[in-house]
């Protein structure tokens, strides 16, 4: 479907972008460690629409902020009774991180649907680092402060930046699928992965492998170290009644 402006401010007036949530999990035991939210359009006709139709037009045309706030409002409410051990993820554009609303607004709408900060994630990619640094950090110091912690989305893809990752007091690091793909099959990408494992090591950062689609890749994972997985093979973004099924049939820890 090819997607105009007036689609998507129609679709906010609607009430149609919706939350998906996808488990993130610890990949040596399996164990449930948390959700990534994935923005879904509900299209009536054209049923969900996935984020690279939307997104980028939504954040040129500044209607982003309206965007999250959907989103974020309908996440947090359907994860309020999240058991404390488990955390929820959501993407934070670029252009929010270098606007001066986005702590407060997170934290009025975890006020209002009574979701505790301290098990949210907040994930930026190295994109959101290029546009105004000093008030992407001032914004990252605020959710900090607020209880939340950081992940650097994508890692690998964009001007990897090091010195980022220290100065931001990142918590987490999430490997791109990209690398993930091609690790079993190229020694190259083998070695890129075993290199940003380490890297994440030695600055006490929380490895997270994106696009986990296979046994062999985890197993791959294991030996390398990273801690934690992504993908289809712990299972594909949802609803949320997926995700309180999954809550439910994790055995109580
Ligand atoms: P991302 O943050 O890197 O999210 C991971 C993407 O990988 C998701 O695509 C997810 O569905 C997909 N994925 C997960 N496991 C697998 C797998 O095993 N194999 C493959 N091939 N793909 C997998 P999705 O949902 O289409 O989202 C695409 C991007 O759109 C996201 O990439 C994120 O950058 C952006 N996005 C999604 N929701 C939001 C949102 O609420 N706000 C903002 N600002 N951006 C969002
Ligand atoms: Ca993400
Ligand atoms: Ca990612
Ligand atoms: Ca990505």
């Amino acid at each position: 479907m090819f997607v105009e402006l007036r689609d998507i401010v129609r679709a906010l007036d609607a009430n149609q972008i919706i939350p998906f949530f996808q488990p993130i999990v610890e990949i040596r035991t399996g164990n449930l460690k948390g959700f990534e939210v994935l923005a879904r359009w509900q299209h009536p006709e054209h049923g969900p629409i996935l984020p690279r139709n939307f997104i980028s037009l939504a954040e040129s045309n500044g209607l982003i902020g309206s965007l999250t706030q959907q989103i974020c409002q309908k996440a947090f409410l359907a994860a309020k009774d999240l058991p404390k051990h488990l955390t929820l993820s959501v993407n934070a554009s670029p252009i929010q991180m270098s606007e001066s609303t986005l702590p407060g607004q997170i934290h009025s709408i975890a006020g209002s649907t009574s979701f505790s900060l301290k098990q949210l994630i907040v994930e930026v990619t190295e994109t959101a680092l290029h546009h105004d640094l000093s008030l992407a950090k001032k914004n990252a110091g605020e959710l900090r402060e607020m209880g939340c912690k950081l992940a650097m989305d994508d890692f690998g893809t964009g001007y990897s930046s090091l010195r980022h990752l220290q100065s931001m007091a990142f918590d987490e690091l999430k490997i791109d699928a990209s690398f993930i793909a091609s690790m079993t099959v190229a020694r190259d990408s083998r070695k890129i992965v075993a290199a940003i494992v380490g890297l994440a090591q030695s600055l006490d950062l929380i490895t997270v492998a994106e696009g986990v689609e296979t046994e062999e890749q985890a197993d791959m994972l294991i030996w390398l170290g990273c801690e934690q997985a992504q993908g289809w093979r712990y299972g594909r973004p949802q609803g949320a009644e997926c995700m309180a099924a999954m809550i439910a049939a994790e055995p109580i820890a």
